[in-house]
């Protein structure tokens, strides 16, 4: 049985209450973690505070550099290592678990180069002055981090938040918090100072609600959630504070008759399925120019029934959802599709060793489903896509702007022309011409609009978020 800690100040200590950890492959309770309380989340704002008047905030930007270069360094060594346990904790399939890993490790190495390259301007002004610019960090930075991309989260805002000099405490999932705690013992090894990075496992009414609220911290990043990003925004309200919101996605791909469809068809299915579709920029939405409509729907339903769905370990498709609940909640809007009379154009399947207490279910294709239908409205978090059909340039972007949402848009056309068009209508911080993701890149400034949130993290874009703008006007004749 695994037992975890919460890690403040650099040290492993117990909390009043712990909370199970569930293996979703198999849903066998594996170890359990410590529930933290607001008692513990002051204690590791306080550790953070003093890290940032302390060692950390005393390095300067190149040692900073260094020590996030020594733990990207660490974290690729134990990749393996971290993939496993994401896997067990997570139901990840192992490979996808393995590139988290990577991606994480990616993250640091990127981000210890940017340490030192990120700085102020100077501003030409009136006859005797010189005006500069200082990025200075905000100094506590909180980060709420959901349970579907553990590594790649923290490498993207926590990693980011520690480049630019800010002393952070993580609040990792209730469902999924064993890489972010594995994360805190590589770091500290590496050689972050104590404090830096705190860890403060829990739930998020406990837990999160108290981090998010506190007034020690000057920065909130959250992923999550619509409904408890809004949560966030009021609490950090009440301090001023700015937040980073990254919230749910209906992501389409738009797909016109065109484009070169053998390219396509992976993208268009792996968008919808990666992570058993628990993937915020998720494609969910799959537009089809009707002239191609009937072949391409052939198509994907072919791929979907090769899909094979399985545990972790066995490293499928598709593993399982994360827990009992969202299970549920996905076989919810599958039965309202049904019940709607929604053509299910194809559905992947069980492996028959998938063991039986697993949250499994089979990856489902809706097919001509109507742009306002709840299934083409809805995040569902899981593995469904809906198919829809339209007939225009100007059809495709009204459906594809038609949702709360604007994470991230793919476009598939051999018109250079159309795709700038679309490329400049649609509501989505990506964008992505001929192919989905580009592979995740660490370089990509990632975030959203409407409902999807606000702020950016990734690339370089991330560190100006994380550190607040200082001008500084001195007078002398
Ligand atoms: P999901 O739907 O992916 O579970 P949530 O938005 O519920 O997303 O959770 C994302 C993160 O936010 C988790 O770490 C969770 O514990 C935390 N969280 C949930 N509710 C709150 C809340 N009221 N205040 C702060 N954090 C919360």
């Amino acid at each position: 049985m695994i037992t975890e800690q919460l890690f403040i100040a650099g040290k492993w200590s117990a909390a009043k209450a712990t909370l199970p950890v569930e293996d979703p492959s198999t849903g066998e309770i594996i170890g359990t973690l410590a529930a933290g309380t607001a008692d513990d989340v002051d204690a590791a704002v306080a550790a953070a505070q003093a890290a940032y008047s302390g060692a950390w905030g005393k390095l300067t930007a190149a040692e900073r550099g260094r020590v996030l270069a020594r733990i990207g360094k660490a974290v690729e060594a134990r990749a393996d290592e971290l993939a496993q346990l994401e896997a067990r904790d997570v139901g990840k399939p192992l490979k996808q678990a393995r590139a988290d890993a990577l991606a994480l490790a990616r993250y640091l190495e990127f981000y210890a180069g940017a340490a030192d390259k990120l700085h102020g301007e100077t501003i030409p002004y009136l006859a005797g002055y010189t005006v500069f610019t200082l990025r200075e960090p905000h100094g506590v930075t909180a980060h709420i981090i959901p349970w579907n991309y553990p590594m790649q989260i923290i490498g993207r805002s926590v990693v980011g938040a520690l480049a630019a000099g800010n002393a952070t405490v993580v609040k990792p999932a209730e469902e999924a918090s064993l890489t972010a705690l594995a994360f805190a013992r590589i770091a500290h090894e590496a050689g972050l100072p104590p404090g830096a990075l705190n860890v403060v496992t829990g739930t998020g009414e406990q837990a999160g609600a108290a981090l998010a609220a506190h007034p020690g911290v000057h920065h909130v990043s959250f992923t999550g959630s619509t409904a408890v990003g809004a949560l966030i925004q009021a609490a950090a309200g009440q301090n001023a504070v700015p937040v980073t919101l990254e919230l749910g996605g209906k992501s389409p791909q738009i797909v016109f008759a065109d484009a070169d469809m053998e390219r396509a068809l992976p993208f268009l299915v792996n968008a919808g399925i990666q992570n058993a579709g628990q993937t915020c920029s998720a494609s969910s939405r799959l537009l089809v120019e009707r002239t191609i409509y009937e072949p391409l729907l052939e198509k994907l339903s072919a791929r979907y029934r090769a899909l094979r769905v399985g545990a972790a370990r066995d490293d499928l498709d598709v593993g399982p959802l994360i827990s009992a609940a969202q299970k549920a909640r996905v076989e919810k809007y599958i039965a309202h599709g049904r019940g709607d009379g929604l053509t299910i154009a194809a559905e992947g399947a069980i492996a028959s060793n998938a063991p039986r207490g697993g949250h499994f279910l089979a990856p489902t294709l809706f097919a001509g489903v109507a742009p306002d239908h709840l299934l083409a409205q809805d995040e569902i978090f899981g593995p469904v896509q809906v198919v829809i059909p339209f007939s225009s340039e100007d059809e495709a972007i009204q459906i594809a702007n038609g949702t709360q949402y604007g994470l991230v848009a793919g476009v598939w056309t051999r018109d250079g022309g159309r795709a700038m068009r679309l490329t400049r209508a649609v509501h989505a911080g990506q964008v992505f011409i001929n192919n989905y993701g580009a592979g995740g890149g660490v370089e990509l400034p990632f975030g959203g609009v409407g409902r999807s949130g606000h702020g950016r993290e990734k690339g370089f874009e991330a560190l100006y978020a994380f550190t607040r703008l200082k001008t500084v006007a001195a007078f002398h004749g």
